[in-house]
Order: structure tokens, then C-alpha cells, then sequence
């Protein structure tokens, strides 16, 4: 409609012209006759002036009126054409809003106060599998979608709240029952929904299916906590760190406390200390041009280094890693394992290949090397050498009586008391079984001789306590062989001195026996 700008409505516009037209036309009727009639005295003349005069006003007010009609009626012309374009505007509009509607994959539906559907759209149907022309006007729809009453109850409370308390919903998820039987979780975007006049007449809402999200979500997250435990139950740490000069940490995993006695906050940024300065300062080159050599070939590096804890004790730890690039550079990824253990089981390997594992003693073959040393030695400076063979007497009694287990007792204890009556130059091993030999170098078969009585004794004067129960009196018997009186090789040391024991034996045991050269 035409706005009348202050002008008055249009039938009072018409009478105010009309008005105006009659006072002009009326005005200018009288003052022309006055005129006309003072000027022209002839009759006839004043006919005829009369007669122009009244065919002049029409000819004036013909045009006049032309003009005003021709302005109004290009004027409504141009309301029109506007109003048709608007009405073409609208459908285009309407028609959009409907394509929306309906074909965007979100849910629509309006509701009246009574909860009643009154719009279903097309994503409402394929969603819900119900379609729009049964559920619209109904509100059977929602024990269909939420068939357990308690469930329902509370999604109605929440359409109440928007209906009754004018409050609008926002992410508000409720999970529906379709058609077919499935259930599918929908966060819905409501608010009340008002008629022109801005009375509230129901409420709009918005829904979309997220169940796939919220199941990627849920995958997500399982998948992250699933990391998360592994890495706080790895026997070590995993980290990430920017790959500078100090290996700034980005990220720790928890088992980095028991690792390095330092709390993950404590390494993150370098906040108390950065795992370069964790690094022994002895393996600190190694491991960083290891690492560098392995940037350098793309490949991932693996290194055994000694770390500080925090409470000041070392700890061998293996580490492997590999460089990735982030946005903001080079950057190292991996794990640190605590090794200590293993490392120590290296050590223990090694000593075991020359020790008895029974008593802890050199085993036969390093003795037979060391006594080969010895001979050597002896030769070479012309000094004297000797060979105790020492055998426990009885032995088998005590294996018979007490058990196998006691046995074992028995022979370590003998070689402790044995190792500990013999010099740091001299050495003991046991040879196998209850045999032992004790090397002597720069000795006299004097000496051998007072020192294989020493060991008898010591041996003999103390019954050995043992898991037994009672102490065990228990004897050795020794041959002594020397370098160079009795023989000159280290075989030759062995079988003399092993002949001079059994010599022992056969005169009664407990007590010491020369050997006799060459036999
Ligand atoms: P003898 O006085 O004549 O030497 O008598 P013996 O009983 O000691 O006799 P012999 O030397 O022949 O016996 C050695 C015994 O030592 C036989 C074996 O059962 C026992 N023996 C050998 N090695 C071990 C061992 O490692 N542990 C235990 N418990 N017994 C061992
Ligand atoms: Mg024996
Ligand atoms: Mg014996």
C-alpha cells in the first residue's frame, strides 16, 4: 500500500482537491465574469468572450487533469510491477525454505502448545522412518519415539519447559526409537515458536543425527584412553621431545617417575631439568651423535646409555626412537627402558663363565688357565710353584645323611674358609665335584706344606653349621705338588699333587702329602 507521507487517507486527499478545484473553478468563474463584464460593454462581444473563456478553463483543467492522471497512473503502474516482483521474490523465497526443509539432512518439526506435530520434514521422515502426512495434526509420535515412559516423561518435561517456560534448548540429545527398530541419538536446537501477532503458539526445533559422530567420538576417546593405559603401564617412558639442544620434552608418559625419580612436569619444557642433563655427561656424546647419525639416514635409532635419577643413582636404560617433522621442526618420538637389570645379568653372564656357580669360586677351566699363567711365570723368573689338590673326606656320608641340598652348604662353606686362608696372589678354584685346588705361587714345599696344614686345620677345627640342625665335623685331605721339584708342567703339577692326595687317603685321610718327583 502507498504510504500517504503525512497527507491524510486517500478520500480525504480526493475531497481536499476536489474542494480546492470547485473554490478555484468558482473564484476563477466569478472574478473572469466581473472581469469580462467591466471590459466588454457589447452583449454579443461578451457572449463570445464568455464562450473562450469557458472553452479556455476546460482546455486548462483537460490538461491539468491529464497530467495528474498520467502521474498516478504511472505510479500505480510501478506499484504494480513492484508488487509483482515481490510476489515473485516470495514464492522463490518460499520455495527455497521449503528445498531447505526438506532436503537438508535436519530434522524440522514445529509443535503446538499441546505438543501436537503441526511440521515433519522430509529429514524428520528418513531419520525417523515415520512419515509426515501420518505423524503431522497427532501427537502419537512421541511414545513411538521414546516408548519407555520414564524416558519420555522426561523429554516432555523438556518440551514443556520450552512451551510453558519460554526457554530455549540448545545441544539437547535424546535418543529415538525409528521405525525399523533402531535407535539413533539426535541433539536437538528447540525454541519457542510465535505467530505474527508475537504470541507463542508453539515451538520450533532443530535436530540432528549424531549418532555416527558421537560413536566416532566414543572410538576416539576408547582409542585414547586405550593409549594412555598402555603408555602408563610401558616398564619405562615414552616420550616426545623437539629435537634441540637440550631434547626440550613435549610430552612424558607417568612411568617416567619410576624411571628417572622425576615427576613428567618436571621434564615438560625443561621445567626442572632437561633429558640431556638426565644423560651421564660420559654418554652424552655418544648418544647425541648416534642419534644425529640416525636423523641424518631417516632411520630410527637405538641406544644403551646410564642416566642420573633424580635421587642421585645411575640406571642403564635402552631408548629407541625416530625423528618426525612437526610444523615447528624436527621432533623425536620414542621409548626409554629401564635395562639395569639386564645389564647386570651381562656382568653375571660374564663372571659365570669363569666362576662356579656353586661357590662362587673360579671354575676348572679358568684355573687350569690361571695355573698355566703361573707355571709360565715361574719358569720364566726361576721361582718355585705350588699345587695343593685338596678333597673333602667322607663327602659322600654327608650327601647320604643330610641330603644333596646340605651337601652344597657344606662345599661352600669349605671354599669360603678355604678362600679365606690363602693370599690375594694365590689362587682357588674348584676343580669339580669336592675337589679344589689351590695355586701357590713363590712357595717352597715348605711353605706349601705349612699352608696346606693351615687350611686341614681350619677346616677340621670348626664343625660347619648347615639348614641341618647340628654342626657337621667335617676333614679334608691334600697332596701338594711343587714348580719346579716334582714336576714342571702344569698337567704334571696336577696329577702329582691329585697321586700325593690319594696318598692321603690311603694312610687315613685328614692330613697333608707330598708329592714324589717323577712318579
Ligand atoms: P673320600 O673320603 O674317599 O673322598 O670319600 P668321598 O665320599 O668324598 O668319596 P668321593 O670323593 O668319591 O665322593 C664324591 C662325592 O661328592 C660323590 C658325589 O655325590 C658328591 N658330589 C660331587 N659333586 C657334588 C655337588 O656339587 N654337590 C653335592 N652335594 N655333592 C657332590
Ligand atoms: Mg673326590
Ligand atoms: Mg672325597
Amino acid at each position: 500500500m502507498e504510504k500517504t507521507g503525512g497527507r491524510g487517507t486517500p478520500s480525504r486527499r480526493a475531497l481536499w482537491i476536489a474542494l480546492a478545484y470547485l473554490i478555484a473553478s468558482s473564484l476563477w468563474i466569478l472574478l473572469t465574469d466581473l472581469g469580462v463584464e467591466r471590459l466588454v460593454r457589447d452583449p454579443v462581444a461578451l457572449t463570445q468572450v464568455q464562450t473562450w473563456k469557458g472553452w479556455a478553463f476546460v482546455a486548462v483543467t483537460a490538461a491539468v487533469l491529464y497530467l495528474v492522471l498520467r502521474r498516478q497512473f504511472q505510479r500505480d503502474r510501478e506499484l504494480l510491477d513492484l508488487q509483482q516482483d515481490q510476489r515473485e521474490e516470495i514464492l522463490r523465497l518460499s520455495q527455497f525454505q521449503e528445498s531447505v526443509i526438506d532436503n537438508a539432512n535436519i530434522w524440522i518439526n514445529v509443535l503446538d502448545q499441546n505438543g501436537r506435530i503441526l511440521l515433519w520434514n522430509k529429514a524428520a521422515e528418513k531419520i525417523s522412518g515415520y512419515p509426515g502426512q501420518e505423524v503431522t495434526g497427532g501427537d502419537w509420535i512421541w511414545q513411538a519415539l521414546y516408548p519407555d515412559p520414564d524416558y519420555r516423561n522426561w523429554v516432555l518435561a523438556q518440551v514443556d519447559g520450552i512451551h510453558l517456560g519460554g526457554k530455549e534448548v540448545e545441544g539437547l540429545e535424546t535418543t529415538i526409537l525409528t521405525r525399523d527398530g533402531n535407535e539413533r541419538l539426535i541433539a536437538w536446537n528447540s525454541r519457542p515458536f510465535r505467530n505474527t501477532g508475537g504470541e507463542e503458539v508453539g515451538s520450533i526445533a532443530i535436530g540432528m543425527d549424531v549418532t555416527e559422530r558421537r560413536a566416532a567420538e566414543r572410538r576416539l576417546m576408547e582409542r585414547e584412553r586405550q593409549l594412555t593405559t598402555i603408555m602408563d603401564n610401558l616398564p619405562g617412558m615414552a616420550y616426545r621431545c623437539l629435537y634441540d639442544d637440550r631434547w626440550t620434552m613435549k610430552f612424558v608418559s607417568s612411568g617416567c617417575h619410576e624411571l628417572t625419580g622425576y615427576q613428567p612436569e618436571d621434564l615438560i619444557d625443561n621445567h626442572r631439568i632437561a633429558w640431556t642433563d638426565i644423560i651421564l655427561p660420559e654418554h652424552r656424546p655418544d648418544v647425541l651423535e648416534a642419534v644425529e647419525q640416525a636423523i641424518a639416514s631417516a632411520d630410527s635409532f637405538s641406544l644403551e646409555y646410564e642416566i642420573l635419577r633424580a635421587d642421585g643413582e645411575r640406571l642403564w636404560v635402552w631408548e629407541r626412537g625416530r625423528s618426525i617433522e612437526e610444523n615447528s621442526g624436527l621432533a623425536l618420538e620414542g621409548i626409554v627402558l629401564d635395562i639395569t637389570e639386564r645389564k647386570e645379568l651381562e656382568q653375571r653372564l660374564s663372571e659365570l663363565a669363569t666362576l662356579d656357580a656353586l661357590t662362587g669360586q673360579l671354575n676348572r677351566r679358568e684355573t687350569e688357565r690361571l695355573l698355566e699363567e703361573e707355571v709360565i711365570r715361574a719358569n720364566r723368573y726361576q721361582r718355585q710353584l705350588a699345587v695343593l689338590w685338596v678333597d673333602l673326606d667322607h663327602f659322600k656320608d654327608v650327601n647320604d645323611t643330610h641330603g644333596h641340598a646340605v651337601g652344597d652348604q657344606v662345599l661352600r662353606a669349605v671354599s669360603l674358609r678355604l678362600a679365606d686362608s690363602i693370599r690375594a696372589v694365590d689362587t682357588l678354584g674348584r676343580f669339580g665335584g669336592e675337589e679344589f685346588i689351590v695355586v701357590l705361587p713363590e712357595m717352597s714345599v715348605m711353605e706349601a706344606e705349612e699352608i696346606a696344614e693351615r687350611l686341614r686345620h681350619r677346616v677340621a677345627d670348626e664343625p660347619i653349621l648347615t639348614t641341618s640342625g647340628e654342626p657337621l665335623a667335617l676333614t679334608i685331605s691334600i697332596g701338594v705338588a711343587v714348580f719346579p721339584d716334582h714336576a714342571t708342567t702344569a698337567e704334571g703339577l696336577c696329577e702329582l699333587a691329585d697321586r700325593a692326595m690319594y696318598r692321603a687317603k690311603e694312610e687315613g685321610r685328614n692330613r697333608t702329602a707330598i708329592a714324589t718327583p717323577g712318579v
